[in-house]
């Protein structure tokens, strides 16, 4: 097979992948298939969602968007594009909390992996999730919600717990969001003054490329519930201020992000940092990021930048983002508010895993839980609390390993056979 992800960095290595058009087919396809991983929008940039059965891509059904006004809540196909649903909420006056950087992605993918935006108080995008409908082995459908015994253990669940058919979010009414790009931070402001700055706004990004004399970009989204909320500052802390906007942060002079400058707009047109109309981030390229704890930040951040010099030359950007804390098991942010530490590098494999490597010991101290959809070599081990409840929840709902791969092998420790 020649199939690949997004990025062309992981080519697949499963039989076949396989795009049934309604649940009931996916159903029949999980029944009669041994071995069988689902796969979304397929931006993971490893061999997370990879197998040795077949691939089941669920974004061929239809999303069936169904809001509920009442519980304040949106259910879609798994398989659905956070564009897609974002601007249906807003269209009919309806958000979500926060959004990815892209909103390419499938809602079932990014949660199934705990994909993040930014914000002190902000959770993952796996936080919004209050149910979950799973195909069993049997091609049964298993519905999981908030308040059942399994939801905490559910709803970040790397493909291992079987195929996602729809899910539900929370959503809360809709806001408009103001972007303001923010240059001329210095180091010294963003170590003494890190709470200030990730304070800043509802979503607050900071880019850098760790040897530069000043720290780089603040892109700061600010939320406006209503429209006689404040004009935002000239400055923030040494920063200044910037009409102009700002490119991708990891392509030199390419035109997606989303509308900045200040010019509000709505939440899921300005959330996202990049267009679904254009390709985003860079395109040829590798990511890594970990999650730190965020009382230890400055401390891990002033680690990395120690070791700029092997770092910079594989890297395109890092982007530095805050999360807030939530409960479920297999999120990096379990239990912990944190500060998520990215590298775009360029697509030069032998020298990004030069500088992961490098990355990870500087942040070994600091107890780092990695990006599950990212690059990363280190053992997840003792890291994450609950990790051997997931195994028995994923022995529990999958006995015979039917939904299993090499990476949950490699990784989680859940035996292919
Ligand atoms: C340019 C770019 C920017 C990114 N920005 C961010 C960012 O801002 N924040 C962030 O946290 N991450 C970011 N990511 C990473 C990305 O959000 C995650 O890798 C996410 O999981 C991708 O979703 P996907 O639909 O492509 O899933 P895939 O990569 O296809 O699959 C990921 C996992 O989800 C499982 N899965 C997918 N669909 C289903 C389903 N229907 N049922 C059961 N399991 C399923 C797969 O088995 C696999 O384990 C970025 C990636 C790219 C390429």
């Amino acid at each position: 097979m020649t199939e690949h992800n997004w990025a062309g960095t992981h080519t697949f290595a499963a039989e076949d992948i396989v795009r049934p058009a309604t649940i009931a087919e996916a159903q029949r396809l999980v029944a009669e298939h041994d071995r069988i991983r689902s796969i979304g929008t397929r931006h993971s940039f490893n061999d997370l969602a990879d197998g040795d059965g077949v691939l089941l891509d669920l974004t061929a059904i239809d999303p069936d968007i169904v809001i509920d006004d009442d519980a304040r809540t949106v259910t879609v196909g798994a398989g659905t594009r956070y564009a897609v649903v974002a601007r249906h909420l807003a269209d009919h006056g309806w958000a979500l909390h926060n959004m990815g950087s892209l909103p390419h992605i499938s809602v079932g993918g990014a949660t199934a992996t705990s994909t993040h935006g930014s914000g002190d108080r902000n959770g993952s995008l796996a936080t919004a999730v209050r149910g979950v409908e799973f195909i069993a082995p049997d091609g049964g459908l298993r519905r999981v919600s908030a308040g059942d015994a399994d939801f905490a253990g559910s709803v970040v669940h790397l493909g291992a717990l079987g195929p996602v058919t729809r899910i539900t979010l929370a959503v809360e009414p809709t806001y408009r969001v103001r972007q303001d790009t923010y240059t001329g931070l210095t180091w010294d402001d963003l170590f003494e003054r890190f709470d200030e700055v990730t304070a800043s706004g509802y979503s607050v990004s900071v880019f850098t490329r760790w040897n530069t004399p000043d720290v780089g970009e603040v892109w700061v989204k600010e939320r406006l519930d209503d429209d006689s909320a404040p004009d935002m500052p000239d400055r923030l802390l040494s920063a200044r201020r910037v009409a102009a906007k700002a490119d991708s942060p990891a392509a030199d002079g390419v035109d997606n992000t989303t509308e900045q400058g200040g010019v509000a707009g709505d939440w899921c047109d300005r959330l996202p940092h990049f267009r679904i109309d254009a390709t985003p981030s860079n395109g040829d390229e590798i990511q890594t990021e970990f999650w730190v704890d965020r009382t230890r930040a400055v401390e891990a951040i002033s680690a990395v930048r120690a070791i700029a010099d092997r770092v910079e030359p594989a890297l395109l950007v890092t982007e530095l983002r805050t999360v807030a804390a939530d409960d479920l098991w297999l999120s990096p942010g379990f239990g912990r508010d944190s500060v998520c530490i990215h590298f775009t590098w360029k697509n030069e494999p032998d020298a990004v895993r030069d500088a992961i490597a490098h990355v990870e010991r500087a942040l070994a101290p600091f107890d780092p839980r990695p990006h599950w959809g990212k690059v990363f070599s280190m053992p997840v081990g003792d890291s994450l609390p609950h990790l051997a409840d997931f195994r028995a929840l994923a022995e529990r709902v999958d006995p015979g390993g039917k939904f299993r791969g090499p990476y949950l092998e490699r990784v989680l420790g859940l035996p292919l056979s």
